[in-house]
């Protein structure tokens, strides 16, 4: 009799010892945050601007029109801080462009520390495409890895500068900057579509915005979010099917989209790379920065 007590006893208290457990993991993050999932967030560094449709989307009419600024994102993991694009530094070449005024602008790792994240905090940056916008800022984080393809690299750095090549929206420090971090060991090339580059984070080859311009599918607790990048401008081109006036190939541009929608059917969380409504579709944490999932 006393032993069937006891061993009644001992199973109540195995069950409090799971339930202690589970409790505890939930408040800790781990149920909600393996190592390989991710909160997403979008930060605004540079202020909107409004334009017509039919500067960002081919075939739009003229009296629609689309607000657009400069974002990065931020992917917050167990093990990584992880930047998508770097942004930029304003400079005498920037400043000359009226994209990107002053007034308007935060530097990206002033922006970054409303999240209480220290530039130095940044372990990986995954480079969309070296456009200024979104790799000038490298420099700011200088122990990250950062993670480009290939071939959009090798073209960056070589026949964008040659005759017939196009080198326009690309700073020439930009390059010596990443030629520095290749030689420095922190530059890691990706060769091809649909990789892993790290758990829960997949890049695939994007539409031609540069020569091999790559996106990111990124899983969270709860879903997974692409970051399109400039691989779509607008929420506009998205939902029109329309391709952005800057791409080596407009036709490849609409089938990245399409493919894009097979990967998130949900295209509220297909983000793309210059829309401002995406911070007023998602909650704001921090001045100027929504958390996206
Ligand atoms: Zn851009």
């Amino acid at each position: 009799m006393s032993i069937i007590i006891e061993s009644a006893n001992l199973s109540v208290m195995k069950k409090k010892v799971v339930i202690f457990i589970v409790f505890l993991c939930l408040h800790s993050g781990i149920y909600s945050q393996s190592s390989n999932t991710y909160e997403v967030y979008a930060i605004q560094f540079g202020q909107p601007w409004f334009a017509k449709a039919s500067e960002a989307a081919v075939g739009a009419p003229d009296k629609d029109s689309i607000e657009g600024c400069n974002i990065f994102w931020l992917l917050k993991g167990r093990e990584k801080i992880i930047l998508v694009d770097a942004g930029f530094l304003i400079n005498e070449y920037t400043n000359a462009d009226h994209y990107w005024d002053s007034h308007n602008y935060t530097r990206p790792d002033s922006a970054l520390i409303r999240m209480n994240i220290p530039a130095s905090a940044v372990t990986d940056i995954i480079i969309t495409h070296p456009h200024s916008d979104h790799i000038g800022g490298i420099g700011l984080f200088p122990k990250a890895t950062i993670w480009m393809q290939q071939d959009d690299y090798n073209y960056f750095v070589g026949a964008a500068w040659q005759k017939n090549g196009r080198s326009d929206g690309f700073d020439k420090r930009d390059v010596q900057q990443i030629v520095s971090v290749n030689v420095e060991g922190r530059l890691h090339l990706v060769k091809g579509d649909s990789i892993e580059i790290m758990p829960g984070i997949r890049v695939f080859i994007g539409s031609k915005h540069t020569w091999e311009s790559q996106y990111v599918l990124v899983n969270t607790s709860t879903d997974k979010v692409l970051i399109a990048s400039d691989n779509i401008w607008y929420y506009y081109n998205l939902d029109h099917m329309l391709p952005i006036t800057y791409t080596f190939d407009p036709s490849a541009y609409v089938q990245q989209m399409k493919r894009m929608k097979i990967l998130q059917p949900n295209t509220s969380l297909i983000i793309p790379g210059h829309d401002a409504i995406i911070f007023s579709r998602f909650p704001e944490v921090a001045k100027g920065i929504v958390k996206i999932r």
